[in-house]
């Protein structure tokens, strides 16, 4: 853990405060994988580097989805 947490928005495209869908994929290894379990700067491990992703696309509710840039 680095306690380098800094308070900024956009680590993920979704800034709401519900559960989401999310897409995710690894920088390091490029797997891919995705997540109904997904949140606002929230990220997940890639199990094979266990480095943090964040999610580069979220879906809320049915057809919102949203995309980083
Ligand atoms: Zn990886």
């Amino acid at each position: 853990m680095s306690g380098a947490t800094s308070k900024g928005k956009g680590l993920t495209p979704y800034q709401g405060t519900n559960r989401c869908f999310g897409e995710y994929r690894c920088p390091n290894c490029n797997r891919r994988w995705m997540s109904g379990n997904s949140w606002a700067d929230m990220g997940q491990q890639c199990t094979k580097c266990n480095i943090n992703v964040y999610s580069h696309e979220q879906i809320f509710g049915q057809h919102h989805s949203i995309r980083a840039t």
